[in-house]
């Protein structure tokens, strides 16, 4: 752990499994209540003269962080890809998503501009000052674990707010090597701080205390539900990155070649282990038999293995339970009529035997009454779904609960036009598989989620506005 600038150590450990071989790769040291709370107070400690720098030396040092994650890019994704098992290709991508956060960022922080408002008495004037929340609680998932961290870290230290983050348990040590970053780069003691801990005794003591003024969190929607909840007592500022069933939608007026392509990129990419991962695939009916047979070919290519293989497009899934729900999934649409057209198999053959595999699927005449209709597969599972008219599509579409990615493709522009307004989705890319860029707000509506991270909006929920009356003597 990361407290106050030191490493701290206790007698208990956490250990790690290389999802790929299923051996230990790395033991970190595990902490409890008071650690948590040493983490909050050195928070506390730092906040004053980091909130008081200038933005541009703030600024300086998240350019310091983006030069190091440039040079240590390969050694950090070969730990992202030891510990959750994400090719090695997708980590140095999560690694320099990392990099545009905290440059982007880094410039953000000389614009966090004020207002003055027009009074309402002539002796007076008014302004609106924006100054930083102050400690703020992040909660990190293992799925991107350093590209997390960086999305809630440096609009934070950006702003103004001190830290303490608890990474997924599954991920620690990516975690850890951002703390040594920050720590190379000279970021004062306490302004970032690292607990490992369980995650119920973190999320406690942080919704406890009365100094943890905002927590963000990325994860599952069931846990989210729990912190905002907990956040009522001390009325914390919350954001949340929830969970996502994404639809990826097929009309028949679209170039299909594209279409068949593209989807491997939403729903194969970090083997499908992604908030943002298609879960539906709707097809219209004229086309589905012909879409279908392009995206097996396609499938049928795709390689499985080892996530530090260069060439490894699907990897191992995290641990057990990920493998055993896709399993799960799979198995339960096809007792209730899905046809497993490819795939469909945990991968359990020579060098796959000790990790957690799962060959890439693709399911037809998947229905509304099974599972992966409903809940997150996260794994590399393309359920088909087909459908008769636009109308028809739309009410299906929104996902009662969740409203995270959307993803359509169609060459009709009234169409596009029809459909984008109406899904009940935060992001949507027509034609584009991959809308996700740093200067874009990255969010979701409904149970998908609270705020938005990244853009130009990113840093607002990092800020408080201050409204501030001047009466003076008119002389
Ligand atoms: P997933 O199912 O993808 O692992 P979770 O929501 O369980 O998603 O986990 C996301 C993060 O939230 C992890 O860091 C996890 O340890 C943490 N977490 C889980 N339960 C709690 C809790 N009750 N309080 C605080 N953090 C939690």
């Amino acid at each position: 752990m990361f407290i106050n600038g030191e490493w701290i150590t206790t007698d208990e450990k956490l250990e790690v499994t290389n999802p790929a071989t299923g051996k230990i790769a790395y033991e970190v040291h595990m902490g409890g209540r008071s650690e948590v709370n040493q983490a909050i107070e050195a928070a506390v400690g730092a906040f004053g003269p980091w909130a008081d720098l200038p933005a541009l030396q703030r600024a300086d040092l998240l350019l310091e962080v983006v030069g190091l994650l440039k040079a240590e890019k390969e050694r950090l994704a070969k730990v992202i890809t030891t510990e959750m098992g994400k090719p090695i290709r997708d980590s140095r991508s999560e690694v320099n998503m990392a990099i545009d956060y905290f440059r982007w960022f880094a410039e953000e922080a000389r614009r966090v501009y004020g207002e003055t408002v027009p009074h309402s008495a002539s002796d007076k004037r008014l302004m609106v000052i924006r100054q930083p929340v102050g400690v703020v609680g992040a909660i990190t998932p293992w799925n991107y674990p350093i590209a997390m961290m960086a999305r809630k870290l440096a609009p934070a230290l950006a702003a103004g707010c001190t830290a303490v983050v608890k990474p997924a348990p599954e991920t620690p040590q990516s975690a850890i090597e951002m703390m040594k970053l920050f720590e190379r780069v000279g970021l004062p003691a306490g302004v970032v701080n690292l607990v490992v801990a369980p995650a119920e005794v973190v999320g406690v003591a942080f919704m406890e205390s009365s100094d943890v003024r905002k927590i963000t969190f990325t994860g599952s929607t069931e846990v989210g539900k729990k912190l905002y909840a907990g956040a009522a007592n001390t009325v914390k500022r919350v954001s949340m990155e929830l969970g996502g069933h994404a639809p990826f939608v097929v009309f028949e007026d679209a170039d299909l070649d594209l279409a068949a392509e593209d989807l491997l990129k939403t729903k194969f990419r970090c083997s499908g282990e992604m908030c943002t991962a298609t879960n539906r695939v709707y097809v219209h009916e004229s086309i589905v038999d012909s879409f279908s047979e392009k995206l097996v070919e396609k499938v049928k290519e795709v390689k499985v293995g080892n996530g530090m293989d260069d060439d490894t497009v699907v990897g191992p899934l995290v641990n057990r339970a990920g493998l055993e729900k896709v399993a799960r999934h799979v198995e339960d649409a096809a007792r209730q009529g899905a046809d497993v057209l490819v795939g469909g198999e945990v991968l359990l053959e020579g060098d796959f035997a000790n990790g957690n595999y799962y060959s890439p699927t693709v399911l037809k005449n998947v229905s509304k009454e099974m599972q992966l209709y409903n809940e997150e597969t996260f794994g590399p599972v393309a359920p088909i779904i087909s459908f008769s008219s636009e109308e028809e599509l739309i009410s299906e579409v929104n996902h009662d609960q969740y409203g995270l990615a959307s993803y359509v493709y169609t060459e009709d522009m009234s169409r596009t036009i029809r459909v984008m307004e109406k899904l009940e989705y935060g992001m949507v890319g027509i034609n584009d598989p991959l809308p996700f860029v740093v200067q874009g707000p990255f969010g979701g509506m409904k149970e998908s989620g609270l705020g938005k991270e990244g853009s130009r909006h990113g840093i607002d929920d990092y800020l408080e506005k201050k409204l501030v009356s001047i009466r003076f003597r008119k002389g």
